[in-house]
């Protein structure tokens, strides 16, 4: 017999956003997975409560995406999208800005939500450039905000925990605040939303002669907690960037493709970003597609004679992969066929209603939720809002009594991210809040 996987694991892996002791002590292998539930080498099945990092739409291995691939496969797997095309990426950029915000007509492809970003950076910056504007240099960015993981998405990101250690990588940023309701003095989202909005025309007044662009998370900052913006705060940037001659980068890496009930979460405030990073549900989960929007007066500043130097010279060697972009196009078919943005509106009252139950936890300090991206942040006084402390990992804690419960899902700090695949029905639904419930539960109600 040769080593275990697990062991064969321990020994040659470095998993992302991980803390190798602990997945030595606590070793998980997914063998397969079947809607919306995931099967280890064990056989042990567990709810997918996380959609596998927030992207899953239909569940696994639906049928018309893997026929989508392997009908792709019969023609090519990839050729490379440098100085020429290729057939399912021109067909899905059309299908794209068909459902994307009106102003948004061009798409540039990647493969990752980080690289989205980067790319949106970038093309703002030289977007000032070419017009003969130089003079606008730098960024506004959001605190807690979260855009990836390359250096130029961690430099307008803002998670002191993931982003402080790589400070002297950075360039710098101005930041502003994005309202925090549960944890501001008033507790009053109006008067919260106000107060930020403030703060940053203040910030625009003084620096938007050298500001490029700001970029922000649509609706909802995911990483920091799923912080859901208050009503009007989003337009009410998209205002302050328009009459600051600033503009705006909306990420909608975790937010785009259905998941907060709308199919991009700007549209909630009938939002116009010049340019919007997406990823994750483009493919339904499968495989890694990513795409930056940008408006046509972007595009425009960047086509001339190429003695003009104005090129965007960004690109990666699977750029409009065809595999990829196959079972994007399918995805979206099936994002039509199936209602599927109509459906996650129409249940998310019904899992508002779920997690309502929750609230009779007497850790449970708040539950915040837009469509089906759902934050339930655990504190240790009700009321106080005093947090645990962070080297209690009780958000963590929480997490492997759900990985034993059947349900997997990863902690944000002491937040329990809860973001279920579109698809998922009702009866599944009340199955995995019920977990949640017992898990916190059960941890929150032990001696630490
Ligand atoms: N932007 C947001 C808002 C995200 O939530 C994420 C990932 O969670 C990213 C960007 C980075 O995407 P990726 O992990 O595909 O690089």
């Amino acid at each position: 017999m040769g080593r275990s996987l697990i062991e064969k694991s321990k020994e040659h892996l470095w998993l992302p956003f991980t803390q190798m002791k602990d997945y030595d002590e606590h070793p998980l292998i997914i063998e397969s997975g079947d809607g919306i539930k995931l099967k280890d080498i064990n056989g042990k099945e567990y709810y997918d409560g996380f959609s596998s990092v927030w992207l899953n739409v239909h569940g696994h291995r639906k049928k018309e995406l893997d026929e989508a691939i392997i009908k792709q496969l019969g023609k090519i797997a990839h050729s490379t999208l440098l100085g020429m095309t290729n057939v399912p990426a021109t067909e899905l950029a059309e299908a794209l800005i068909k459902i994307s915000p009106e102003k948004l007509t061009r798409v540039f492809y990647s493969d990752s939500g980080a690289e989205a970003m980067e790319i949106a950076l970038k093309m703002a910056f030289q977007y000032w450039k070419n017009i003969g504007r130089p003079e606008k240099q730098t960024f506004i960015s959001m605190r807690n905000g979260y855009h990836g993981d390359t250096i130029g998405a961690v430099s307008v990101g803002s998670i002191e925990l993931f982003h402080d250690v790589y400070g002297p990588l950075m360039f710098d940023s101005f930041k502003a605040h994005v309202p925090y309701v549960y944890r501001s003095e008033s507790g009053d989202p109006d008067e919260c939303r106000d107060e930020c909005l403030a703060e940053l025309e203040q910030l625009l007044m003084e620096h938007h002669r050298e500001i490029a662009a700001l970029s922000i998370e649509s609706m909802v900052q995911g990483a920091s907690g799923m912080i859901v913006m208050p009503e009007g705060f989003l337009s009410g940037v998209r205002k302050l960037c328009t009459t600051y001659d600033v503009l705006m980068i909306v990420d909608e890496v975790a937010t785009g493709f259905g998941r907060t009930g709308k199919m991009f979460a700007c549209e909630h405030e009938s939002v116009q970003p010049d340019l919007m990073a997406a990823g994750k549900g483009i493919t339904g989960g499968y495989l890694p597609i990513a795409v930056t929007f940008a408006t046509e007066e972007i595009y425009s500043a960047f086509y001339d004679d190429y003695e003009k130097q104005k090129t965007f010279f960004h690109g990666h060697s699977y750029t409009g992969n065809q595999l990829g972009c196959a079972v994007a196009i399918e995805n979206l078919r099936l994002f039509e066929s199936e209602n599927i943005v109509t459906q996650v509106a129409e249940k998310s009252k019904v899992l508002y209603s779920l997690l309502q139950d929750l609230n009779t936890l007497p850790h449970v300090g708040d539950i915040r939720q837009l469509g089906f991206m759902c934050g339930i942040e655990l504190v240790q006084s009700k009321e106080t809002k005093l947090a645990y402390p962070s080297d209690w990992r009780v958000g963590y804690q929480v997490s492997l009594k759900m990985r034993e419960l059947g349900m997997l899902t990863r902690p944000l700090g002491d937040v329990v991210a809860f973001l279920p695949p579109l698809a998922s029905t009702v009866e599944e639904l009340e199955a995995m809040v019920s977990i949640i419930k017992q898990a916190i539960d059960k941890v929150t109600s032990r001696e630490f």
